[in-house]
């Protein structure tokens, strides 16, 4: 059993899930770049029973994917952070967005899908300039 908590930038929507802890997933579909606004998702899955909202109201998006079936996309209307994502098709789960997580230590991503979408930039070529803090 682990207690996980976590929300959006602003703090209006805070969640909470206390079960089991399910891979991690980066996924490179279109739809979760453009939903990221970065290369990839990734996304934690928990089971949906335990899952709750305790503080705010997200927002909601429904968009056929790549894979042609619906997702529902779940973001705080006030400062746009994602924050889980529900696949109709399977109610009992939930898929958290891992960057919303208050501990991100709890992800373990061990799949990826829909690498044939992939940027060359989601990969960090280890010659690409790095600072510790900042753009230096
Ligand atoms: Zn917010
Ligand atoms: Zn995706």
């Amino acid at each position: 059993m682990t207690t996980i908590t976590g929300g959006c930038l602003c703090g209006d929507v805070r969640y909470a899930y206390e079960g089991e802890v399910g891979p991690a997933g980066y996924c490179h579909c279109s739809d979760c770049r453009h939903v990221s606004g970065s290369a990839f998702g990734i996304s934690v899955r928990v089971a949906a029973s335990d899952f709750r909202i305790v503080a705010g109201a997200p927002s909601r998006f429904t968009k056929r994917g790549d894979s042609g079936r619906e997702v529902s996309r779940f973001f705080c209307g006030a400062c746009g952070s994602p924050l889980y994502t529900l696949p109709p098709r399977h109610p009992e789960v939930v898929f958290i967005k891992a960057g919303s997580l208050d501990d991100p230590s709890v992800v373990k991503p061990d799949r990826e899908a829909w690498t044939r979408s992939r940027v060359d930039w989601a990969e960090i070529d280890p010659a690409v300039a790095a600072t510790e803090t900042g753009r230096g």
